[in-house]
């Protein structure tokens, strides 16, 4: 946007002037604009719309995950459900952004918190279609393989980390249609602190 808007310039020209063109939308980049990425750089428009869904820093975050962020915010119903069945789910998923096995989490959570969590899996997600809440049994998929489990603790994601959701006592016990959440799944998966893909999925 023409934030120094004075003159005849118009945002397309001073764009042009500054060389640079987003690698995910094509648009010139703003004279401006400073949104680093791991292997690149983003426009103002493309930054803001993935730092909507997305917790990580950008600096962390690659052009290509940044393209699939974006995308999938404009996926239609149709598109979501189509995925949801293509996952063999039937009433709601959620895309995983990564995973963490509980006991790498922060040690100051409590040793009663340790042992009744200590196997079970941290997922950083965003609900796709549908709601999520604690007590569900969820299916996730993680290349090729499922894993099953129940969910413990359910959240929306309000602070950065689920350790300050748990000390901020901001647990919501449940997530719905396009919120970013913390679902803390009890089961017997994944490999502690493996990092599940970008294109995994969590579903009921
Ligand atoms: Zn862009």
């Amino acid at each position: 946007m023409g934030l120094f808007g004075f003159g005849k310039k118009s945002d397309d020209e001073s764009e042009k002037k500054a060389g640079k063109t987003c690698p995910v939308c094509n648009k010139g980049i703003g004279k401006f604009s400073y949104n680093p990425v791991k292997d690149g750089e983003l426009c103002d428009n493309c930054a803001e719309q993935v730092k909507e869904w997305w917790s990580k820093p950008l600096t962390d975050t690659t052009v290509d995950e940044c393209g699939k962020i974006i995308y999938k915010q404009d996926m239609s119903d149709e598109e979501k459900q189509a995925e949801l069945e293509s996952v063999g789910g039937t009433k709601a998923y959620a895309d995983i952004y990564s995973s963490i096995a509980f006991r790498y989490l922060d040690e100051s959570f409590t040793e009663r918190t340790m042992e009744e969590y200590g196997d079970a899996v941290l997922l950083d997600c965003v609900v796709m279609l549908g709601e999520f809440g604690s007590g569900d049994r969820v299916r996730f998929y993680h290349e090729g393989e499922f894993f099953e489990g129940v969910i413990t603790e359910c959240s929306t994601k309000d602070y950065d980390s689920f350790e300050e959701q748990c000390d901020m006592k901001m647990l919501t016990g449940e997530a719905s249609e396009g919120q970013p959440c913390w679902l803390l799944v009890k089961t017997e998966p994944a490999e502690a602190g493996e990092k599940l893909d970008y294109d995994d999925k969590v579903f009921v």
